[in-house]
């Protein structure tokens, strides 16, 4: 027996659709039944909830490095034209 237990394999039919719809509940794609028995799995089993909490750090982070342009507010920039013609 070898120490390496983190790699173990993903033999259970049950965790192997439960990883591969993993993505899809991520951008809701799941159907409601299948989002709950998804739910289910994941309270009864602690391989793949690690598995998930990964993808889910991950698909946040780039939501969030998506959804933050960098320099640019183009709503302030066409504010002050506005601003500035009420003042005259
Ligand atoms: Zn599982």
């Amino acid at each position: 027996m070898s120490a390496a237990t983190s790699v173990r394999r993903v033999t259970a039919p049950e965790c192997r659709s439960t990883r591969a719809a993993m993505h899809d509940y991520l951008t809701r794609r799941l159907q409601p039944r299948r989002q709950r028995r998804f739910e289910t799995h994941l309270d009864r089993c602690a391989d793949c909830i690690r598995a998930f909490i990964d993808i889910r750090e991950i698909s946040w982070n780039r939501q969030t490095v998506s959804q933050a342009p960098q320099g640019g507010r183009p709503s302030l920039v066409g504010m002050t034209p506005v601003q500035c013609a009420r003042h005259r």
